[in-house]
């Protein structure tokens, strides 16, 4: 079915006011050159107002930036306090560096959720945040000046001013983006509040005895010499290591009673530099193993791995290899022959890579830690913080050299001279960077504070289960990264942080972690405020202050490390109820972020929540994500690459870049118009398309805001007194806000909300029914029942387009509702001020069966009106037909339900389908045949026989409807209105 394409309603406008500035309607009118050359322009009911179609941004966004943000938010915390409450809890922006379009896309989308449920009738809470500690901005600070011997407080009190210098910055842009909040009250993670309940929630672990220390691997990077939590890693694919094929010497070895001298287990790493930590050798019990001969020496490996390793080719298999005399075998490591090891049998050993044997250094693999803890080898790690060897190892020869580089090198040429390297070659595969240095990570061991998550996990996974996801696969991200995180490693070695009120025994260095050591140390913060504890103490006596009385006696110090980021941010849903009576049920509503806080926030929020309250619930019903900005090649927006798109030049425009000021609104619809199931895109021609959709609803408001300026609401026509045509576009009207509605209530559904709302400006408002409205409205008498009734659909469809559209573009619903008659404003405001009174208040309340029924016959109407379309096609492309109104048509059909409906609606159809008259069941009576199309279709209902032919009477000059009996004069109706009245 051809579908009539979109009315230019601009034309329709322009057309009838030349000057959108002047107050009275032009003094000409069409310009009509027939013989009756009177001007009947001051008769016709033209279009006027004032409401430009190009808004200026500069104006909107400075008269309306307070009341409809700060204001607003204020006014419905107050007021609304009846209304349900909606919680959308911000996952809180690092306070280091400027702001990038990712960020607008972030807070924007908030803010059209917020705004959505205040529109539908609840009261939004929504309080900003920034994160204020961690590495980024304490090496900043590390680096600023010249001063390099900073105390620990000169580096918080630097590092402290740029976040708050940041989060100025950072607030200004925001606020250009119309969030409707209050910016003064946004909470940051150094607010001593902040910290106070953050030590509370540590407090509660520590007495759940959650909270260990342990000497493990944990991820290292040598270049910020910092722990990574795992949601601090990015791994790369394509990393390239020095792998090799590792001979260690088997001591005593017997087979069948016979001695065999030179004979080795082969390992195979690819981080030979992890040889002076091993402890064991590991082999799994289902695996084959063979004695296998080459070039004089008896190697020990698996048998399916003997194909795959190059320099084996040339051997063969003496013998197999029981995995009884496996677990009898000890061997002497390659570089330190005084060390001896054993071999022990462990699950994850499996054939698919290496030689089927792992070497076990238990300082730097989880696994490895693990199985040397069930079989107490210890642990040695002999890496310092800048990822170099310790003198602790090759008598101290290597100490100084990088693990990852140099000090690899010389190792495996120590092996090669040693004889003990069988073969080494380079290996890509996937592996951790540093996500801020983009640097590799090693693993190494040290005493680190963990939260043991064992038990916590099962809770956390059971309180995703009632999470609702959008979209639906983050739920398994989600869910795979708390199911496959070992434990959280909380301690950092830095300085702008939180820190761990821990205190060390002087003599022994025994850590005293308890819940009253930690009170004590909280009623102390909450006094002297965070920075005390790193200021140093006068005496030893004096850092006993710090000692829960409790424990006095024995000396103890303060411990030097702060918290992870993660644990600062993970508990800001300690904000969300300040009365910390938390029950059972989810403290926010929304969490909304982009997609790579799965592993981030989402996940430190859930773990921190669930192992403090100990029940199976998340701190949020419903996760929403969106993912990243892309340009217009599919390239993520990055600095490095240069693709960067700045938010504010976006908003003020951009010379370089040829760009105008689109301003606010421009900026939100792009968010809105944004699939959050995938990366964005954002480019020039991209925000210029958005501008001109954003320019189409604008000319939707004007047609109703030009056609409504003598409105008052006695001017009201009932539904049961409008003509059919209104009482089914009404019904059309209310379906749409239905479907909307519907919609409004799913977060992260505003691309398709933006989708619905286009559509029906573009189909139904501006295509149809403005067009079957524009006699009325314009060429009936000013008081007619007919022009009336279409001036309360106009009201109606205002109404719904200022609640439809104002959480998406603010600024451009108010200017519409400040340009609307008062009597539609209804006495709100704005349109959020009337929220769900305003969504009623836009449509008659028509029962549903009604609603359909009618909804239907308009639905079928139009079929009608894209068959009248069909014919005048192509009488156009025949070139005998101009404007539609030119012709007449006639319509037949067999079909009963069809017939009912062409009764009902009768000559009336005329103004549906845009031409002069219609006739119904009248065959051939009166049509000319200069020119006839015809055609039959056949929709469900039965046929209908569709007839185009030039209109039979002659064109009024006043109403250009084809409806005068001689070529000339005015019509019946425009007769009856001019001489009559
Ligand atoms: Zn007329």
């Amino acid at each position: 079915m051809k579908i009539r394409s979109f009315c230019d309603v601009s034309t329709a406008i322009l057309r009838t006011t030349p000057s959108i500035n002047s107050l009275k309607p032009a003094s000409f009118y069409r310009n009509a050159t027939t013989s009756a050359t009177k001007d009947f322009s001051k008769t016709l009911q033209l279009p006027y107002t004032s409401f430009p179609i190009r808004p200026n941004v500069t104006e909107n966004e400075l008269r309306y930036e307070k009341m409809l943000n700060e204001e607003l938010y204020h006014w419905q915390q107050e007021n609304l306090k009846e209304f349900p409450p909606f919680v959308l809890h911000d996952g809180p922006p690092f306070a280091n560096g400027s702001i990038h379009i990712g960020h607008a896309l972030n807070k924007i989308s908030k803010d059209i959720i917020n705004r959505t449920r205040l529109i539908l009738g609840q009261r939004v809470s929504f309080v900003p945040g920034w994160d204020c500690h961690g590495l980024p901005i304490e090496m900043k600070a590390l680096e600023a000046g010249d001063d390099s011997h900073k105390t620990p407080l000169d580096v918080r009190r630097i590092a402290n001013s740029f976040a708050e210098k940041t989060i100025e910055e950072q607030k200004a842009a925001f606020k250009r983006f119309s969030i409707m909040t209050d910016w003064d009250a946004a909470y940051k993670t150094t607010d001593l509040d902040y910290q106070l309940a953050q030590l509370n929630v540590f407090k509660e672990l520590v007495s759940l005895n959650l909270v260990k220390r342990q000497f493990k691997p944990v991820h290292w990077s040598p270049a910020t010499h910092s722990v990574l939590a795992e949601a601090e890693l990015e791994y790369q694919d394509n990393h390239k290591s020095q792998a090799a094929y590792i001979c260690f010497p088997l001591q005593d070895f017997f087979l069948n009673k016979v001695r065999i001298s030179n004979a080795f287990a082969v390992i195979w790493t690819t981080a030979p530099w992890t040889l002076f930590s091993n402890k064991a050798i590991a082999y799994n019990s289902n695996i084959q193993y063979v004695l296998y001969n080459l070039d004089a020496r008896v190697l020990l490996l698996a048998k399916d791995r003997i194909s795959v390793i190059d320099p084996l080719q040339k051997g063969t298999v003496v013998a197999f290899v029981s995995n009884d005399l496996l677990q009898t075998l000890t061997y002497t490591q390659p570089l330190s022959s005084d060390k001896v090891g054993h071999l022990y049998a462990a699950d994850f050993v499996d054939a698919k890579s290496g030689s089927g044997l792992v070497h076990i250094a238990p300082g730097h693999g989880f696994e490895d830690y693990s199985l040397a803890t069930d079989l107490k080898l210890g642990v040695f790690s002999p890496v310092d913080d800048k990822g170099c060897f310790t003198e602790e190892v090759a008598g101290g020869f290597l100490k100084g050299y990088n693990v990852l580089g140099r000090g690899s090198k010389i190792v495996l040429k120590m092996l090669e001279d040693a004889g003990l390297m069988l073969y080494s070659h380079v290996y890509t595969h996937r592996f951790p960077y540093d996500w801020r240095s983009h640097t590799p990570v090693i693993m190494r061991s040290m005493a680190q504070w963990f939260i043991e998550l064992t038990n916590v996990k099962d809770k956390a996974l059971k309180a995703l289960e009632y999470v609702s996801f959008f979209p639906e696969r983050s739920r398994e991200r989600l869910t795979s990264f708390v199911q496959t995180r070992p434990e959280w490693c909380i301690s950092r070695q830095r300085y702008w942080g939180v820190p761990i009120p821990v205190l060390y025994n002087i003599e022994t260095g025994e850590p005293l972690l308890t819940s009253l050591s930690v009170d004590w140390i909280i009623k102390r913060f909450s006094g002297l405020g965070i920075e005390a504890w790193f200021a140093p103490a006068k005496s030893i006596q004096e850092e006993q202050e710090w000692v829960a009385p409790e424990y006095r006696g024995e000396l103890y110090q303060r411990g030097q490390e702060t918290f992870d980021v993660w644990f600062d941010s993970g508990t800001s849903w300690t904000l969300l109820n300040k009365q910390g009576a938390f029950s059972n049920s989810p403290l926010a509503d929304v969490c909304f972020e982009g997609s790579d806080q799965h592993r981030g926030w989402f996940q430190s929020s859930l773990l921190t929540y669930v192992a403090y309250t100990g029940n199976p619930v998340a701190p949020y019903k419903s996760v929403c994500t969106h993912g990243f900005v892309c340009d217009e090649k599919g390239r993520k927006q990055s600095k490095s690459v240069g693709n960067v798109t700045d938010p504010l030049a976006v908003l003020d425009g951009c010379t370089k870049k040829k760009q105008p000021a689109f301003g606010t609104d421009v900026l939100r619809l792009w968010a809105a118009t944004c699939d959050v199931t995938k990366d964005v895109v954002l480019s020039s021609l991209i925000l210029k398309n958005i501008s001109d959709t954003l320019k189409k609803w604008r000319l939707t408001a004007r047609f109703c805001l030009g056609n409504l300026y003598d409105w008052k609401h006695e001017n009201i026509i009932s539904f049961e007194k409008l003509p059919p045509i209104d009482q089914t576009f009404l019904s059309h009207l209310s379906v749409f806000q239905r479907d909307l509605l519907r919609l409004m209530k799913v977060p992260c559904s505003t691309a398709q909300q933006v989708q619905l709302i286009s559509r029906f400006m573009n189909t139904a408002l501006s295509a149809q029914y403005f067009e079957a409205v524009k006699d009325a409205l314009y060429a009936s008498a000013a008081d007619s029942n007919v022009r009336r009734s279409a001036q309360t659909c106009l009201v109606y469809v205002l109404r719904t387009l200022a609640w439809a559209i104002a959480p998406i573009v603010p600024y451009t619903a108010q200017e519409i509702w400040e340009h609307c008659p008062s009597d539609v404003r209804l006495g709100f405001a704005t349109p959020f001020h009337g929220n769900k009174s305003l969504v009623a208040k836009s449509a008659p309340a028509l029962p549903s069966h009604l609603r359909n029924s009618l909804n239907m016959e308009w639905v079928q109407l139009q079929h009608i009106r894209d068959y009248v379309n069909i014919l005048a096609q192509k009488a156009r492309e025949a070139k005998v037909l101009g404007s539609s109104l030119e012709a007449d048509v006639w319509l037949q059909t067999n079909s009963k339900k069809l017939q009912q409906l062409l009764d009902k609606y009768g000559s009336d159809i005329h103004r549906l389908v845009n031409v002069s008259n219609v006739f119904i069941n009248k065959e051939n009576q009166g049509i000319q045949q200069k020119w006839v199309f015809e055609e039959e279709f056949t929709p469900e209902e039965g046929n209908i026989v569709v007839t185009l032919a030039p209109a039979i009477s002659h064109k009024c000059p006043r109403c250009w409807l084809y409806r005068s009996e001689n070529e000339g004069d005015l019509c019946n109706r425009c007769t009856e209105l001019i001489f009559h009245q």
